[in-house]
């Protein structure tokens, strides 16, 4: 059994601990929500287990189907064990159907399909609010190595292709979701953090309804029972 041992770092959803293994990690969720730079904060209790459940639920079936993650095992109601990862401040978005800051910025309407799924890269960097960037970006300031870009945009639409096919299974519509990627103690490219309705938009694919974090952004209703729709369906 591994322990926890020393506090590594502490985000906004999440902590990081390290464990007696050096090469492990254990990621507690914290039943905080926020939003827009953590303009907008609140605990909701059982937040952090839904996530837990639902991103430990997604890694397993991403792991079995061959894509390479630093889930390891869920341990408890809060805690996962992963890899330990040299992450890198990039955030790589895929995009179904046009939502939140796509729609602000190029003045898409939201709901309108997409041809082809949108890969947008964003430099995770809080004081400069997250902004989007492109390849030459990551090259000019060294945020990843650049013989991982090429395979980290395939990985994110092939999770894409995943993803959307599971939820559409489960009645619900894949909008878009964020990945973040690092590479693990064996050097190999893996997708880390966490994949949850906080980090996807989720619509039912009857009533449209939102199951995501934006029920908090926007208040549009209870956050926990969206997630909770979330499990139930993916979970049956
Ligand atoms: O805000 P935006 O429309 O660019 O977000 C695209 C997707 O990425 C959404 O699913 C959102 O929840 C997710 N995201 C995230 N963390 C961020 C920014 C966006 O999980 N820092």
């Amino acid at each position: 059994m591994v322990k926890r041992t020393r506090r590594l770092y502490e985000g906004k959803a999440k902590v990081v601990y390290e464990t007696d293994d050096p090469n492990k990690l254990i990621l507690f969720f914290k039943d905080s929500a926020t939003a827009f730079d953590g303009a907008k904060k609140a605990e909701l209790k059982g937040k952090g287990t839904l996530n837990n459940t639902i991103s430990s639920l997604i890694f397993e079936m991403l792991n079995s189907r061959g894509i390479r993650t630093h889930f390891i095992k869920r341990l408890s109601d809060n805690e996962m064990l992963v890899w330990r990862a040299k992450r890198f401040p990039v955030e790589v978005v895929v995009r179904n159907i046009a939502a939140g800051s796509v729609v602000k910025r190029l003045g898409f309407k939201e709901g309108d399909v997409f041809k082809k799924p949108l890969v947008e890269l964003f430099y995770k960097n809080d004081e400069l609010h997250d902004p989007l960037i492109c390849e030459e970006h990551v090259r000019l300031m060294n945020l990843a190595p650049v013989e991982t870009l090429p395979l980290m945009k395939e990985t994110a639409l092939k999770v894409n292709r995943i993803l959307g096919e599971f939820f559409s299974e489960h009645y619900i519509k894949l909008v878009d979701f964020k990945l973040e990627f690092g590479l693990l103690p064996d050097g190999e490219l893996a997708i880390v953090d966490e994949i949850s309705p906080d980090s996807m938009r989720l619509w039912d694919a009857k009533t449209g309804e939102k199951l995501d974090k934006d029920r908090f952004r926007f208040d549009l209703g209870d956050l926990l029972e969206g997630y909770r729709k979330v499990l139930n369906r993916i979970s049956e």
